[in-house]
């Protein structure tokens, strides 16, 4: 017998109350969302222009550049000029600090969230109740088109440190999961311990969807492979925070006998795009965000081709982030009529952040998935459990690893290196490192390379 959902009823009642704009917003979405691609970004630009003209009038970092650029003429916006407008970087933000604030920021009740510090270089910004209510909207409507309603059963094996401590125990977190029909379970630094205990878990609670960190459902997913537990399936797997390369995204389907959703955000900016049920390529949310991909020099970079991305949110007036050079990059796909039915602009992948990838002295650029191929899959017979891949120098590479098996790892040891070689020359050292543990980033990420040039 299918049991009555009374969480979707009540859910939207409380989300109607006086004061919230959650469905309104979400509605908004989907009106947007059936429009023709053309009408989409007109509707874009004039989110774009309405937002250029506010920070003009309010925020006083904004005030001085964009006449200064050309982009407010005569106390109107000019669009023509935008790429004028100077990219906004995390140092510019340390830098101005509260010129980067609205004047009616106190009105607009915001409040401080800083990004995840997972490049390494945190920044404080603020954002307020609207753009709350946008991001909240957005997820739902994401959510929604994998196929998840409101109240579904829902598993969270979240990862960030700042969030466990800030939702530990709280009576209001622990009313709102009941609400929600959800359950949280720390996958911050996850011991075998607590990958044990999620199974048991998992089982009981018989999920009907799953959010989880891409690395934390990777790594257990290949834990419960590799004690072959028989896992109960849901209807979908919901990852972000990290890369989703092709090998993770088949290990975790294959073991959990489901789709994998990906969705590409930030803390600064929220989701700023989504995988949809029969493509694996991420549609952007245009109505909230507008996304550059350039190259070094700042020219916009072909379909197809990595580049950078800066991102202009839509939806926060505290802090209008224009430009905001994010510190990913991605190859975007270009406009497609997707078979979901959508006329949209998407990404082929997210490959990550910019200190994922390594370099080698002629311009060569290798990304993560090289290594989580050959040394996660091609020539590890389960020997090795965890590893991260450290470039210290264009011919210095160092391996932190967790091995099981130390014989087998002798033995192919020297396959990984040659591997290694022909992909960042053939003068590479490589050093090895066996270690007990290798530890999450504080934001919860979980970094397979870091590139420390
Ligand atoms: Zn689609």
């Amino acid at each position: 017998m299918k049991m009555f959902n009374w969480r979707k009823p009540l859910i939207s009642c409380l989300a109607y109350l006086p004061g919230t704009t959650i469905i309104k917003n979400l509605n908004a979405i989907r009106d947007f969302e059936a429009l023709s691609y053309d009408k989409k970004l007109d509707c874009q630009q004039d989110k774009i222009k309405k937002l250029l003209l506010y920070a003009y009038e309010k925020v006083p970092y904004y005030s001085k550049i964009l006449p200064e650029c050309k982009v407010i003429l005569n106390g109107k916006v000019c669009l023509k000029n935008f790429h004028h407008i100077p990219v906004l970087t995390k140092t510019i933000i340390r830098k101005e600090g509260k010129n980067l604030y609205s004047r009616d920021c106190k009105i607009r009740k915001f409040y401080q969230n800083s990004s995840g510090g997972s490049t390494g270089e945190p920044i404080s910004i603020i954002q307020d109740k609207t753009y709350s209510e946008w991001n909240i909207a957005n997820k739902i409507y994401h959510k929604s088109l994998a196929g998840q309603n409101i109240g579904d059963k829902e598993l969270r094996l979240w990862g960030s440190e700042r969030d466990l401590l800030a939702t530990k125990e709280s009576f209001c977190v622990s009313l709102r999961n009941c609400l929600y029909n959800r359950k949280d379970l720390n996958g911050f630094n996850m011991s075998l311990t607590d990958m044990e205990n999620f199974t048991v878990q998992w089982n009981t609670f018989k999920p009907s969807w799953v959010e989880s960190y891409v690395s934390v459902i990777y790594e257990f997913g290949k834990f419960i492979n590799s004690r072959n537990i028989s896992m109960y399936s849901p209807k979908g797997i919901l990852v972000s925070a990290g890369t989703l390369y092709p090998e993770m995204r088949k290990k975790i389907e294959s073991v959990f006998r489901c789709r994998v959703f990906n969705r590409y955000g930030a803390r600064e900016t929220g989701d700023m795009a989504f995988s949809c049920a029969v493509n694996n390529n991420l549609h952007l949310s245009l109505y909230n965000h507008y996304l550059e991909f350039l190259d070094d020099h700042l020219n916009a970079c072909k379909h197809g081709q990595l580049g950078r991305v800066y991102v202009t949110a839509l939806n926060n007036y505290s802090m209008p982030l224009v430009r905001y050079d994010i510190g990913d990059v991605a190859i975007p796909h270009g406009y497609e009529i997707c078979a979901c039915g959508r006329k949209t602009f998407s990404l082929k992948s997210v490959e990550g952040r910019t200190m994922s990838l390594f370099k080698t002295r002629t311009g060569k650029i290798i990304p993560a998935e090289f290594f989580i191929h050959f040394i996660g899959v091609v020539y590890n017979e389960g020997f090795i459990s965890k590893f991260q891949v450290i470039q210290e120098d264009y011919e210095k590479i160092k391996i932190k690893i967790i091995v099981q098996n130390k014989e087998k790892f002798e033995n192919s040891k020297i396959k990984i290196e040659d591997a290694i070689k022909k992909a960042m020359g053939k003068k590479c050292v490589v050093i090895w490192e066996q270690v007990l543990d290798i530890e999450t980033a504080p934001s919860g990420k979980y970094f397979y390379t870091i590139c420390r040039i």
